[in-house]
């Protein structure tokens, strides 16, 4: 468990000092990462993806402080839906998981199945035999 929570940590570090050193350049700077050719028009659009991007590390961090939360607690690494131990593997790959695997797979079977078009309801049916 040391070993993610030294991850966590590390990732939480390495955030707050990607923060820290946007905050200092100017609110612009960000256009470095897109590509030099963006003119001034386009200044409203970067501060817009600079917001966005501080939202994106506010929310890790905030996946990163429940994990230590959750470490401290001894709760972390169990899955949320059936209780079950995450395995090692998949937390060093995804430490903020709150589900194991095959809870996971579910998740994503379900939510597949949602989006899909219900083309079967429209068919009565015909005499091919009881089920
Ligand atoms: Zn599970």
């Amino acid at each position: 468990m040391e070993e993610i929570k030294q991850k966590l940590l590390d990732m939480q570090k390495s955030i707050l000092a990607d923060l820290e050193s946007d905050r200092d350049r100017s609110k612009t700077a960000i256009s470095g990462d897109i590509g030099d050719d963006i003119d001034y028009a386009n200044e409203d659009r970067n501060r817009e993806l600079y917001q966005l991007l501080c939202e994106r590390d506010q929310i890790k961090l905030e996946q990163i402080r429940e994990a230590l939360d959750a470490i401290e607690d001894k709760t972390y690494g169990v899955c949320e839906d059936c209780g079950a131990k995450i395995g090692k593997k998949r937390l060093i790959a995804l430490p903020f998981t709150k589900l194991c695997i095959e809870c996971k797979n579910e998740e994503e079977r379900t939510k597949g199945i949602g989006k899909m078009p219900e083309i079967t309801t429209s068919y009565t049916g015909s005499d091919t035999g009881e089920l």
